[in-house]
């Protein structure tokens, strides 16, 4: 398999879709980024790295750092986290307050945003308080210790994030919160806001193609729960519409609102590609097609 010559392909088939969509306005500062552009690595098991197109340009992670977050957790405290958010996928849109009431404090899974502030808030304990392990995590998987979050994809989104207070209040009031809800939201806004290219992603996500290896050879998580997250990825990752991606593209697979899509193929490589524009569903059109071109053309999927 020549690698280097397939994505090379893909960024040519699929850069005219870069402008389908439109980018997530919501978070103002997001809204200002050139929609054209297109991004694509992958990541070996063995640490080789393959790119093309705009991979090395820097873009808003944001819900990718929700695999994380998840991950780190699960490594320094078990399952425990699970008495707290559910695995199901939602069929609800990622920021919907009605299931969380309907559903008694218990967030459906860890990728929507309920979850996620939820996961970000055992983080928070189990680090005695630390913002950064997130980022941690992404500097020394990738190797890129310049990774930081972006000051005003911050504020930007801390300015407009009353559906996220509010999801925390309501985390609060059923007491499924153990730190306050503006230490939460700090934690949550800062994962969100890191920046990375697909490179960087690419060579972070590795470990859930390695059975939960890290770069150095360490284990971060063990097999299994390598297995589950996946899992979750696969049936959660990409909003409401993870049957549209699992019929397309075959893997699990985990989308941000910036843009960037980050897909593992276990026990073979990890996969981000980026572009800006999302379509209806949330996930980046181009994004989606390169990775659908991926696996259909390299057989890689799990199914
Ligand atoms: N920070 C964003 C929010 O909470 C993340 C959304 C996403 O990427 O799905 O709305």
């Amino acid at each position: 398999m020549d690698l280097q010559n397939l994505l090379d392909d893909i960024v040519g088939a699929v850069q005219p879709l870069a402008r389908q969509g439109a980018a997530a306005d919501y978070i103002p500062s997001l809204a200002s980024v050139d929609t054209s552009q297109f991004g694509i690595s992958v990541a070996t098991r063995e640490g080789e790295v393959f790119s093309a197109g705009d991979a090395d340009v820097a873009f808003s992670i944001q819900s990718i750092s929700k695999v994380y977050a998840l991950a780190l957790v699960l490594a320094r405290d078990g399952n425990s986290i699970w008495k707290r958010v559910f695995r199901e996928p939602s069929g609800n849109p990622f920021n919907s307050l009605v299931q969380l009431e309907h559903e008694d404090g218990i967030p459906r899974n860890p990728f929507i945003n309920a979850g996620a502030l939820v996961v970000a808030d055992r983080l928070l304990t189990v680090t005695g308080g630390s913002t950064t392990a997130v980022r941690e995590l992404l500097r020394e998987e990738s190797g890129n210790f310049s990774i930081d979050s972006d000051p005003e994809v911050a504020a930007s989104e801390a300015r407009n994030s009353h559906r996220n207070t509010s999801l925390a209040h309501f985390l609060a009031s059923y007491g499924n919160l153990e730190n306050s809800v503006d230490d939460v939201l700090d934690a949550y806004i800062k994962q969100c806001a890191l920046a990375m290219s697909c490179t960087d992603l690419a060579l972070a996500s590795r470990f859930l193609a390695t059975n939960g290896l890290r770069a150095d050879g360490t284990p971060l998580l063990s097999p299994p729960q390598t297995k589950r997250i996946n899992a979750v990825m696969l049936t959660c990752g990409t909003y409401d519409a993870a049957g549209e991606f699992a019929y397309r593209v075959g893997l699990p697979g985990k989308s941000g609102v910036g843009g960037g899509i980050i897909a593992v193929v276990p026990n073979n490589c990890s996969i981000c590609v980026w572009s800006p524009a999302l379509g209806r569903s949330g996930n980046s059109v181009a994004g989606v097609a390169a990775l659908d071109e991926f696996t259909t053309r390299t057989g890689w999927s799990i199914f």
